[in-house]
């Protein structure tokens, strides 16, 4: 089989596993964006995508992406989201090509990126804001990333009163060793908590290939799907 056809197939499958998701919990399909992955894979498989329908597509790593953007031709007619960890001084690249972060998880990350926003839009590199999710840890373990639960709203703040940033949502991945259900309620508990302040932030960026139809249960907005629509990636370096 050709990558093209491959690729329309596992969309195909991956449109009725979230078609069966949203029927299971009671909710409208439209509820729910499916974001393809698309690190480690190469530009050509987003051409493919793109031409299957695919118009927002999420990556993990500053260098692949901003390469990978140039790459493209259609690049400015598609949202790019970068959903890996960001170091601060990575920030001010990412401003350039990301219309969304989904890894925010420092009010010093938030304040870099507000600095880059600003910088790209004066060099007339992008005219919106930043879409914001705060990644929140569900463990406190900080080595998978996400801010404490505890300086969420501080966070949630930050990214709300800054012009440059708008505050879309939470972002968590379930901890290794936590039952994604258990997970993904605690999840939703502290978006309520976050919605009572900023009631803007209804997105919700939770599931992956193997648990999206559990986060979706639990109220997800975005589904993040790598494998289940690439195949497998490449040995990971990082
Ligand atoms: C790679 C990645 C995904 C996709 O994971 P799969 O299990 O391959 O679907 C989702 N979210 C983040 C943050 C990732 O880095």
């Amino acid at each position: 089989m050709s990558r093209t056809s491959d690729l329309a197939a596992a969309l195909d499958r991956l449109s009725q596993r979230l078609d069966d998701a949203c029927r299971a919990a009671g909710r409208n399909r439209d509820e729910v964006a499916l974001l393809p992955v698309t690190k480690y894979f190469p530009a050509s498989d987003v051409q493919i995508l793109y031409d299957l329908g695919c118009r927002e597509f999420g990556e993990s790593r500053e260098q692949e992406a901003s390469v990978k953007v140039t790459e493209v031709h259609f690049a400015n007619r598609v949202s790019w989201h970068m959903i890996g960890r960001l170091q601060r001084n990575k920030a001010r690249a990412v401003a350039r090509w990301a219309s969304s972060v989904h890894s925010v998880d420092s009010v010093r990350l938030a304040n870099a990126l507000a600095r880059g926003v600003a910088e790209a839009r004066d060099a007339g590199e992008r005219s919106s804001a930043m879409r914001v999710f705060v990644q929140v840890s569900l463990d406190d373990d900080p080595s998978r990333g996400g801010i404490a639960a505890g300086d969420l709203i501080e966070l949630a703040d930050t990214v709300g009163g800054t012009s440059e940033l708008e505050l879309a949502g939470l972002m968590a991945i379930p901890p290794l060793g936590v039952e994604p259900d258990r997970a993904f309620s605690r999840l939703a508990e502290l978006q309520t908590l976050v919605t009572s302040v900023h009631p803007e932030a209804t997105g919700l960026s939770a599931g992956m290939s193997n648990d999206l139809e559990i986060a979706v249960r639990h109220g997800s907005t975005c589904v993040r799907v790598g494998t289940a629509l690439m195949g497998p990636r490449p040995i990971i370096s990082d």
